[in-house]
């Protein structure tokens, strides 16, 4: 324990952490979250920074949100703030607006787990509760620690300062109660285990090595949402090999697992790793990309050993299972499968049959290019395909626009010329 630190005594005496025991420092969190913390805080009411936004601040790290809880009640929430809409069903939880579409969300503490919010089946009532319960309803002790706006001292009910140290991902209580409750909580945290390249806790893996089918007991469209962010922010490779670790691979992507257990991981976390590379770039990854990348090694040995089969039916019979099992939408399912159709045309620039113009002007080429970065940029032979498709690409596109800017032939003549025609 820090020696800044103090222990309070009671039930659940938090260690608290006075503020130049710890690196919190204001001009680090939002600006608009700063007014909505000191707005509750002058109008008599508990008011911490909490969850994702404190642990990132006390890594050095920039948070993805800002995100608040309160004493106060979702009704007294809403009477201090007129930019304030109540959501969720039988949870409200408040959304106060700022400009540049800036949300910031303000719960009341409470007993029971985010469930509530979504829009599966309400599991148990609406309970509110005191900054302790608050704390063990959370997920991860990481995820558990608050920043008190009243005196800048950061509270640890949960023993998270010292796994943020010590870079372990620990689940809050047992985790087969744990993940019962909420199953989409072992994405969760292979999620923060890969991105924050911490290490899960024994338990945590035990667990879900052991329960990893119940995941679908999980709503679907929020194990896509995990997917999402756990290979969108620059640590798909981690990501990658963690699921596979935990079997949570075999049992969301079972022909992906199979596919590197025949061929070895090689190919996938070389296509991972440039992928992340990419986001480090500054590039903003969408999901068709992310899908795409993790399924292009097994879509790519199938086309292979079908070289004069139809490459677009090749690739759908080996997306619509793995797409449809995990609810991709539709528009995001084609642009899959058109992309990766379109590798095997980009790789072979060289064929002589092939017209590089009828791919140019495809209204899917910008993607399918996209994804030719990944799986090209492997090796020197690959890179220099890609140099010379980009040229092709803007040689095109200039001249594409030159030409939708020529002034039609025809339609109507201009009539002053018609005038002074010879007749
Ligand atoms: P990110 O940086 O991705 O936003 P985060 O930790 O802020 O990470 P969120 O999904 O934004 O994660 O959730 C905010 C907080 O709410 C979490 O830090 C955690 O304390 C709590 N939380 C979210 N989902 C759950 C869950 N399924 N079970 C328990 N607590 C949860
Ligand atoms: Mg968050």
């Amino acid at each position: 324990m820090n020696p800044l630190q103090t222990k309070t005594s009671g039930a659940a005496s938090p260690i608290v952490v006075p503020r130049p025991g710890h690196s919190i420092s204001r001009s680090d969190i939002d600006k608009d979250a700063l007014k909505v913390l000191y707005r509750l805080h002058r109008h008599g009411h508990i008011a911490y920074l909490v969850g994702g936004g404190v642990r990132d601040l006390l890594l050095g790290r920039k948070p993805k949100d800002f995100d608040i809880s309160t004493s106060a009640h979702p009704h007294e929430i809403k009477k201090l703030f007129a930019n304030c809409r109540l959501i969720g069903r039988r949870f409200r939880l408040a959304h106060i607006y700022f400009s540049g579409n800036k949300i910031i969300e303000v719960s009341t503490f409470r007993t029971n787990s985010e469930l509530d919010l979504d829009d599966g089946p309400i599991r148990s009532d609406n309970t509110f509760g005191t900054p302790a319960e608050d704390s063990f309803r959370r997920d991860f002790t990481v995820n558990a620690l608050f920043y008190n706006i009243s005196d800048f001292t950061v509270i640890d009910f949960v023993n998270g300062l010292d796994d943020l140290h010590d870079h372990i991902i620990r689940i809050i209580g047992d985790p087969f109660v744990r993940f019962t409750e909420d199953p989409i909580r072992m994405l969760r945290g292979v999620r923060f285990a890969a991105l924050l390249d911490f290490t899960l806790d024994r338990s945590s893996q035990k667990a879900i090595r052991s329960m990893k089918d119940q995941i679908w007991q999980g709503a679907t469209p929020r194990i896509l949402e995990e997917i999402f962010r756990m290979f969108g922010r620059g640590k798909g490779s981690n990501a990658f090999a963690l699921l596979r670790k935990l079997g949570l691979m075999e049992t969301i992507f079972p022909e992906v697992y199979h596919h590197v257990a025949e061929e070895g991981p090689d190919e996938y976390m070389g296509i991972l790793s440039r992928l992340d590379a990419s986001f480090h770039r500054g590039k903003e990854l969408t999901l068709s990309l992310i899908l795409s990348t993790i399924f292009y090694p097994l879509c790519r040995r199938e086309t292979a050993s079908d070289p004069r089969g139809d490459k677009i039916q090749i690739v759908r019979e080996i997306l619509t299972p793995l797409t449809d099992r995990i609810q991709v939408p539709k528009r995001v399912q084609d642009t899959m499968r058109q992309s990766i159709a379109a590798q095997t045309r980009l790789f072979g620039i060289k064929n002589r049959k092939f017209r590089p113009r009828t791919i140019l002007r495809k209204s899917y080429f910008p993607d399918a290019m996209e994804l030719f970065e990944l799986s090209a940029g492997g090796d020197a032979e690959g890179k220099k395909l890609i140099t010379e498709w980009k040229k092709m690409g803007s040689n095109f596109s200039r001249n594409h626009v030159a030409d939708t800017q020529k002034p039609r032939k025809r339609g109507r003549r201009d009539p002053t010329k018609r005038k002074n025609r010879p007749s």
